[in-house]
């Protein structure tokens, strides 16, 4: 078992800087730049071409799909990664809805991801059958599960408030209603454990740039339950998705499984870096991971609290009911964001007014959440945010 003290030493974080923010971009695992050197010199350098085989590039989708799987409750052969998660929700959708053809409602909540709901939108024009996204409160979603529903597609812990969904509780009640579910796992791959065999999800998507750390860009993966692989017509055929790509039939044959849901050319140099940054997880009992990460969330909130009256908790207090990530509120919020940042205390902001702090057990620990109180109490306390440098916004926040 790995003792979450030895994992920091993985990563190579900054000197100085205090990191909140793996919930948007995990940082970078010390094992990649070695990897990614070995990629590019010794196998895209030295082998070319013959590094698909010889190297075994064309496996890389299924390999890295089995070690997410691992940290994901899904069996080997039931997840596969690659393209980005908004391409991931769009695939899984698109075979959902197929397979409802005489429902017509997607439901889903306020707290999920712009893309999904984008995505979801974009989809029901391109099929012009009439479908419609209903989008209700997030404690509302129980309550509007009914025989109309094809599709419950939601992400399970907010990306703004952190507040989490009983995966297993709304997929036992979508399956009694006939409908089917997609559990966007962007907040959970990495943060916490999942079991999308114990809750019997039908699909699961997520990214890998997040907690699991795989770099900026890093491959998204996608889960089908093992018994309704082969009945899945995926919708974007791809010729990696094909039965026999290197047959080069002019006809689409789906793989069987679920390397259907593969599309082109794995981008090889981000998997080589996620699957350095999987080696990070060997060992690490993701149950300790989790309490530890309700340890840091805890002392981080009590701390907040007792020093900072102006702001305003935006998570739920219990945290069962949050996954790895607490959100306070203040009018505020982005020049405050700034202002930490300025001193080397890095979370993020999401409009109109949340300030975001991530913590992830294999680099945060108990200092790294006394030193974010105390920046975030003094910045408050003194007004230190209320400069001018700190009100302009980049693109990205
Ligand atoms: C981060 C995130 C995404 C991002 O999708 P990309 O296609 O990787 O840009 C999608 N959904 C959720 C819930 C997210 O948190």
């Amino acid at each position: 078992m790995t003792d979450l003290a030895a994992t920091r030493g993985l990563f190579a974080l900054p000197d100085g800087v205090v990191y909140l923010d793996g919930n948007s971009l995990g940082p970078l695992p010390r094992g990649a730049v070695e990897r990614l050197r070995r990629t590019v010199e010794a196998e895209w350098g030295e082998r070319l071409i013959r590094a698909w085989n010889e190297c075994g590039w064309i496996d890389l989708p299924t390999r890295l799909g089995d070690r997410i799987g691992r940290l994901i409750g899904a069996p080997a052969g039931s997840v596969t990664v690659g393209d980005t998660l908004s391409i991931k929700v769009h695939q899984a959708l698109a075979s959902a809805l197929e397979m409802r053809p005489e429902r017509r409602v997607i439901l889903t909540d306020r707290g999920n991801f712009p893309t999904d709901l984008y995505m979801a939108q974009g989809l029901v024009e391109t099929l012009g059958r009439g479908h419609g996204l209903k989008t209700v409160e997030p404690e509302a979603v129980a309550d509007a599960i009914d025989g109309t529903v094809a599709v419950l597609m939601l992400t399970e812990v907010d990306y703004r408030t952190g507040r989490r969904h009983d995966m297993a509780a709304l997929t036992r009640q979508a399956h009694a209603a006939g409908a089917l579910t997609i559990w966007d796992l962007a907040h959970s791959a990495g943060a916490l454990p999942v079991d999308l065999g114990g809750a019997h999800a039908d699909f699961a998507a997520g990214c890998t740039y997040k907690y699991l750390n795989g770099g900026p860009g890093a491959p998204a993966f996608i889960y089908v339950r093992p018994d309704l692989q082969n009945a899945v017509r995926p919708a974007l055929s791809g010729w990696l998705g094909h039965e026999s790509p290197f047959a080069f039939d002019a006809d689409y044959r789906p793989a069987r499984g679920v390397a259907r849901m593969r599309v082109g050319t794995p981008a090889i140099l981000q998997m080589a870096a996620l699957e350095a940054a999987l080696d990070v997880f060997d060992g690490v009992d993701l149950a300790m991971l989790r309490a530890r990460s309700v340890e840091l969330s805890e002392r981080f909130i009590t701390g907040v609290e007792a020093s900072c009256p102006d702001l305003a908790l935006a998570s739920p207090r219990d945290p069962e009911m949050r996954g790895s990530q607490v959100s306070f509120r203040h009018a505020d919020g982005h020049a405050i964001m700034q202002a930490l940042i300025a001193r080397g205390v890095i979370g993020d902001f999401r409009a109109p007014d949340l300030v975001r702090f991530g913590f992830a057990p294999l680099y945060n620990d108990e200092a790294d959440v006394d030193q974010a109180v105390a920046a975030l109490s003094d910045i408050l306390a003194t007004r230190a945010f209320d400069r001018p440098e700190f009100r302009t916004r980049g693109k990205v926040t």
